[in-house]
Order: C-alpha cells, then structure tokens, then sequence
C-alpha cells in the first residue's frame, strides 16, 4: 500500500481543491482521498507531498508513439505532401525493431510530461505493446489498418488476433482498439465489417475522420454526404468510436456525433501546424460532443507533452467564441483525463476517487512560474510546464520518482535512437 500524505489534492471530481489531504492507493486502486484521515494501515511506501500538487495524470487520446522518430523531419507542408512524399516513404522501411525504441521514446516523454494514459494506433503493434508493458503506462493500443486490394478479410482477422491477445491485458491497463486509418485509406465495406468486429468484441474503434477540407469534399462529391453521414448510414458508429480531428463539420455531423456518443480526439496543434483547419470547440461544446485531447504524432506537433495541446484547446475555445467564460480550468482538465480516458475505453480512470485506478502525477508547487500557489486549477491549466511534474504512479506503481523513470534505462534507449538516426541517413 502507498500513502501520499499532506498533499495539494486536484480530485477533480465534485469535490474542491483539498488542502493538505491525503491519497491512499491498495494494489492498482485508490482506497481513500480525504484530509480527515480515514484509514488504518501500515504502508510500504508513504510520499510525503507537502510540497506538490496530486492530481490524474493526463490522458492522450490520439497519437503514434513511434513517429517520434520522425520529427522534425517533415515541417512546413501540408497533410498530403507530408503523408506522400515524406511518412509513407518511411514508415514503408521501419522494422518492428525501429517501432519498438521508437515507442520507448515516445512513452518516456509521456511520462515526464505527467500523460498517465495513450492511445496509440500505429503497425507493429506488438512492438508499442512490449514497449507499453515495460514503461507500465496505460495504454489503448490500435492495430492500424488500412485497404489494399483483395487483403481486407486477412487484415481484419489479423487485427481480431491482436485484439483478443491484448484488450484488458496486464490487470486491465491494456486495451486494444481497432484502428481503421481514415475513411479515404479503407473502403466504407472495410469500415462496416471493423466496426461490426468491434462492436462484437466490445472495443472501441479509433480513426482519423474529417481532418481535412478535401476529405469532406471528395465525399461529397462521390456520395453526396460527408464521411460522418455516410459511415453513420453505413451503421459505423454502432460501435463505440474514438474519432481524431473532426474539424471540418455540419449540422447533420453534430447532430450524429451526439447522439452516438462519439468519443472525439481534438489534435489542435497537429491541425493548426499542417493548415488543416481549426476545430470549431465552441459550436462542439455547446453541441456537448464528448470531447478529449490528443497530441498526434510527434512528425506533426511536434512533441507529445498534452499540457500543450490542452492549453490550446482551451484559447481555441476561449478565442474562437470571444468568449473568456467558455470551458474554465477545472472542465478544461476533466476533458484532458477523465473525459479522455473514457472516450477511449477506460471508465475507471483519470479521477481521485475510491476505487479509481491509481494514476496520479505529483506535480512541484514551489516551481517559480507557479508561484505564488493562488488557484491551483488555473495554475495546472495556464502556467505549468511539462517539466514541473516530480513523480508518477500508474495503476498503483511508481513509474517516475523525482523525473527519473524507473521501469526503463532511459540512456540506453536514448543511444538505440542515435543508431537509427545513423541508419536512416545512409
Ligand atoms: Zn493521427
């Protein structure tokens, strides 16, 4: 058992900010959070956080871990162009090898940027997850897919093996998704039978929708109808869906969305860095979309701290409506933890609360840009840096204590990243 004592509790549930409080964490789930100190027990570990502000970690509900490895390489163009002639080219040549170090690089800067939780989607899954096994995140892990000639039927039952072998693996931390590419990389029959799969199997599908102008419009002029309406009528969202982008839509898309609980990746940043629009947040919050926050890869953001993305979110939202009052620190928050976990399939995470899991980042409070520690929710929101988070635990482990992560040799990964530098560059 692990106390966190005397700590600055962000529970994020009904309750306010509590003073002095302390979590109390019993194998993966959180027992007790309280300052009245309702619990008997002898600890193994006991944290004194006097000095910290305790709170969910965050959840990245859209990214490619692996793309790390591709960043920077790729500015400056639009989303075609950057696809065609730069990522394809390269993701053609990456071996499972590549995927896996890649992942590792991509998870050690979720932790130190205090993300608890990813959803990834990407190939050579079983690489992510021997990566997402070691670092101890959560994880939703996608198995991308994508149309090519006859090979749809094999794909799909590769992706169905995927699932069954690691959705609620590892005492739950584990999902697995099923993760289409985009409406204008699968054929609407692929799409239909994934989301049937899915559906059968009790996962969530996870997909790229409506992240361009031209996507929508190709649609339009083929069918008439946007992707939203045209895989709605195809009964896609029968399935529980995690949909990244949806920056371009109509009325008749709110209106599907909503009323299949769509779960939706907003990627500000990855939007804005390719010219691909700006998600209209005020027109989604007041249509109350289920809304969470996801970085995207690395090659299009081009970093994975969420903290970014969420203050984005939050301007975008704020700038968009002129209207300061929309979305405040604390709703800003739960749609960057608990909101996010729950679009992607974890119902039990990104609160302080008895029976949660634990997945809780400490975060330091004398650091100066968070000083002086007025109104910590607005401090969370507005001012922190990603490196101001001290320790994380998942799922009732310490993965990072005083920024160091202790489940991986951060150095020797940092090494295998500069041999596939040399690699790539031969
Ligand atoms: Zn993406």
């Amino acid at each position: 058992m692990i106390l966190i004592k005397n700590g600055t509790l962000l529970a994020l549930t009904d309750e306010g900010v509590i003073d002095t409080g302390d979590v109390v964490i019993d194998g993966s789930r959180i027992f007790y959070v309280g300052k009245e100190k309702k619990y008997d027990f002898v600890f193994d570990t006991v944290i004194d956080a006097k000095d910290f502000f305790v709170m969910p970690g965050f959840v990245n509900t859209h990214t490619h871990l692996a793309m790390v490895l591709m960043r920077g390489i790729a500015d400056d163009v639009a989303l075609k162009q950057w696809l065609q002639n730069v990522i394809f080219p390269i993701e053609s040549k990456l071996t499972a090898d590549d995927v896996y170090f890649g992942s590792l690089l991509g998870l050690m800067e979720s932790l130190k940027t205090g993300v608890t939780t990813v959803a990834d989607f990407y190939f050579h899954m079983d690489a992510v997850a021997k990566a997402v096994k070691e670092t101890g995140i959560r994880a939703s892990l996608g198995f991308g897919l994508a149309s090519k000639f006859d090979m749809d039927t094999i794909k799909l039952k590769l992706a169905e093996k995927f699932v069954s072998k690691y959705n609620n693996s590892e005492n739950g931390r584990i999902l697995a998704s099923f993760a289409p590419h985009a409406p204008y990389t699968c054929t609407l029959r692929f799409l239909k039978s994934i989301s049937k799969v899915a559906k059968e199997m009790g996962v969530v599908v996870h997909t790229h929708l409506h992240e361009t102008e031209k996507e929508v419009s190709d649609f339009k002029k083929i069918y008439g109808k946007s992707p939203i309406q045209k895989l709605y009528e195809e009964g896609f969202f029968n399935a529980k869906v995690n949909a990244a982008h949806c920056v371009f839509l109509d009325e008749n898309d709110y209106k599907i969305l909503k009323e299949n609980r769509v779960g939706i990746a907003l990627n500000p940043q990855s939007n804005l860095k390719l010219g691909s629009g700006i998600p209209d947040i005020p027109k989604m919050l007041s249509n109350k979309l289920l809304l969470g926050i996801g970085t995207d890869g690395a090659a299009s953001n081009n970093n994975l701290a969420l903290l970014e993305d969420m203050r984005l979110v939050s301007f975008l939202a704020k700038g968009l409506s002129n209207n300061p009052e929309l979305l405040n620190a604390k709703e800003l928050l739960r749609m960057a933890t608990f909101q996010g976990a729950e679009n992607i399939g974890f119902s039990d995470v990104g609160l302080l609360k008895k029976g949660f899991r634990a997945d809780i980042i400490l975060v330091k409070k004398d650091n100066i840009n968070l000083l002086p520690n007025t109104n910590p929710y607005s401090l969370i929101a507005y001012s922190m840096y990603p490196s101001d988070v001290d320790t994380v635990i998942i799922d009732g482990k310490i993965v990072m204590q005083n920024r160091k992560i202790l489940t991986v040799n951060e150095e020797a990964v940092k090494k295998e990243i500069h041999k596939y530098i040399k690699k790539i560059h031969n």
